[in-house]
């Protein structure tokens, strides 16, 4: 019998990402869809008449309680979330009530509306902050902005219902995972954008904000299998996902640039409104224990993430 998934987030790029893969091995697909005052189906409009889309909002307990009675679902994959660290200094209250709590939110809908279901959230390298890296499960939390103190709430009580109730509940806990549906503010996608309007003469500069800050890039349908993965595991678990590879801004600034054969340094400028109050420097994650446990490891490289971003930009403006 086929199983059925409920996704928040599934307008989202991960939640897009990962429909997508659920449909191909057969689920009946449903997800999570706010309300706003233009529908944003873009990233789904390809798969949006396979899937089941019931409105919800993370900050509305009964809307989440109808989604779990109305799907009865055997997976829950919860990646709604405000995702952008630098929005949340700006509506830290909203990112607190979305990326924190709405976590027990989705977590009480399932307990009481489809309690053996299998729950994964969506947890984050931001919650590790200020650690040194490499960072693994074992590492301690030192979250530096309100949506990583938001997210080591989520990962908390992921964990505590898992212990309270029994219930079948993972943390991914998933470094920077990037692609062409990346948002747009996000700096990978900026960039990548940022190049192809001034290769196509559209604009003349690159204004971004702290070079040196270090992440652990990987490509965004990698980290979705292992999502997948970790609900098929017999017991439930926590698991660190990432390329273990740390490049910095500057360094995907040039890559990017070099794809279409022009010379970072003659367009970006450096524009402290984009710097935060404070940074994480340095991510790295380790991800032996999802190798080892899922059979999991990322298949793209650093290099191939930028070019598969820059083809897609390029096509975007052609
Ligand atoms: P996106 O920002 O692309 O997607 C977020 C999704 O959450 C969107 O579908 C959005 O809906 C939805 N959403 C936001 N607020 C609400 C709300 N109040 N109620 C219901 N839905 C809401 O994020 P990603 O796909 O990149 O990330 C997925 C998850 O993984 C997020 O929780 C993110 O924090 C986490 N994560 C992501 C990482 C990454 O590198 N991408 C790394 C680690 C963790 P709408 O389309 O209407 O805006
Ligand atoms: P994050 O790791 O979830 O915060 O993902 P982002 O893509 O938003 O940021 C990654 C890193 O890029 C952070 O250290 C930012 O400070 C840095 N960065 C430098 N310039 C920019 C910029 O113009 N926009 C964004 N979003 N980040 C930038």
């Amino acid at each position: 019998m086929s199983k059925t998934a409920l996704i928040s987030g599934i307008t989202g790029q991960d939640g897009s990402y990962l429909a997508e893969l659920l449909l191909a091995k057969k689920y009946e697909v449903y997800g999570i869809v706010r309300r706003l005052s233009t529908p944003n189906v873009s990233r789904i409009e390809n798969i949006v008449d396979n899937v089941t889309l019931l409105e919800g909002d993370l900050t509305d307990q009964s809307s989440l309680n109808i989604a779990m009675r109305t799907a009865q679902p055997n997976e829950v994959y919860n990646l709604a979330a405000q995702s952008f660290v630098a929005t949340s200094w700006n509506q830290p209250v909203l990112t607190g009530d979305v990326t924190g709590l709405g976590v027990i939110r989705m977590l009480e809908a399932v307990r009481h509306f489809c309690p053996d279901a299998k729950f994964y959230q969506a947890s984050s390298s931001e919650m590790f902050g200020a650690v040194p890296a490499p960072q693994n499960e074992e590492a301690p939390f030192k979250p530096r902005s309100p949506y990583g103190v938001a997210k080591v709430y989520g990962y908390h009580s992921t964990v505590n219902y898992r212990e309270s109730y029994n219930m079948f509940c993972c943390n991914g806990i998933c470094f920077n995972h990037e692609s062409s549906r990346r948002g747009i503010e996000f700096v990978t996608r900026k960039i990548t954008d940022g190049v192809a309007r001034i290769y196509h003469g559209l604009t003349k500069e690159l204004r971004l904000g702290n070079l040196d800050a270090k992440r652990d890039w990987g490509f965004a349908k990698d980290y979705c299998i292992a999502m997948y993965l970790m609900l098929q595991q017999k017991e439930p678990d926590d698991y660190v996902i990432a390329t273990g590879q740390s490049h910095s801004v500057s360094e995907f600034v040039e890559l990017a640039f070099k794809e279409v054969g022009l010379n970072y340094e003659d367009y970006v400028i450096v524009d402290k409104r984009f710097y935060r109050p404070v940074d994480v420097n340095v991510l790295q994650g380790d991800a032996s224990k999802a190798k080892k446990v899922l059979g999991w490891s990322p298949k793209t490289s650093f290099e191939q993430l930028v070019q598969i971003m820059m083809k897609a930009e390029e096509m975007k403006y052609k």
